[in-house]
């Protein structure tokens, strides 16, 4: 159960776990090995922070609340092989844990509210993770894990699997966590690419024609696209205009957004 002495606060997403057999079966599906390097986002009371160090890794904690941060310094002081941050994950730059050794994995039961920009922070240092295992709500863990021609298939996806190759572990349940969410939460594992799987010549562009394609999902690409590709670019690419986006692969958008850096250059 909760500490006695933290009231969980809602505005950072805190919903602690207490299952320890939901905590076993993160730790399992890890693999966390003695002297590798881990980074835990929001480890909160230290549900998984405790268990990991004890698999005698070196971790780095970052943390927001301080009440929290206080809490742990005390709790786990005894831990040489942890370092405590107490600052904001949106904010921090990953790329100074990078020590010698290289590269870092990553883990983080997620403060829900602030999921999707944390994800997309971390991948702009995918080249210096290993990495992910994320507890997030489940309905986003089926949105990144998708596949094109399913309704949950959206921006999400498309951007993630262009960083990532993504796994969903297993699901958990509101009752394993004190306060409960509204919502079923699941554990995904995202391991980023050594090189991307398709080649973007300008990921702003990228960027830019994804969230176009899915601005307005029921629209087909030749009208949601239009201020960016005219129909006969989508001809000249094979990309059918009078489909919608859910239905195209990542390689089409690759596609459409090195047309699109072609034409504004
Ligand atoms: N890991 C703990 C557990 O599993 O019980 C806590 C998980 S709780 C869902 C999310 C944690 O992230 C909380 O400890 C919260 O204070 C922290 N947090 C919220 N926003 C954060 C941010 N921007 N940066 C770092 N930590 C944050």
């Amino acid at each position: 159960m909760t500490n006695s002495t933290h009231i969980p606060r809602k505005r950072f997403g805190q919903n602690f776990l207490h299952d320890q057999n939901v905590i076993a079966n993160i730790l399992a599906s890890l693999y966390a090995k003695p002297d590798q390097h881990w980074v835990e986002i929001g480890p909160g009371q230290g549900a998984l922070t405790l268990p990991l160090l004890k698999k005698s890794v070196a971790l780095d904690v970052i943390e927001l609340d301080r009440d929290l941060v206080t809490l742990l310094r005390n709790k786990l002081n005894a831990w040489p092989s942890l370092t405590i941050h107490s600052a904001d994950a949106l904010k921090f730059d990953f790329s100074k844990l990078a020590r010698s050794s290289g590269k870092f994995h990553v883990v983080g039961n997620l403060p829900y509210n602030i999921s999707t920009p944390l994800l997309f922070h971390l991948l702009s240092y995918s080249a210096y993770i290993v990495d992910m295992h994320f507890m997030l709500q489940k309905e986003v863990v089926d949105r990144i894990c998708s596949e094109p021609g399913s309704k949950k298939y959206g921006r999400l996806s498309v951007m993630m699997q262009y960083y990532c190759a993504a796994e969903c572990l297993f699901e958990v349940y509101p009752e394993s966590f004190d306060p409960p969410p509204q919502v079923t939460s699941a554990i995904i594992r995202l391991i980023p690419h050594e090189k991307p799987p398709v080649n973007i010549k300008d990921l702003s562009d990228f960027n830019k024609v994804v969230a176009q394609a899915f601005s307005q999902r029921r629209k087909t690409l030749r009208n949601s696209v239009k201020t960016l590709l005219s129909e006969s670019d989508l001809i000249h690419l094979g990309i059918d205009p009078s489909v919608r986006a859910e239905t195209l692969a990542l390689d089409d958008f690759a596609k459409m957004s090195n047309r699109l850096t072609e034409i504004s250059i």
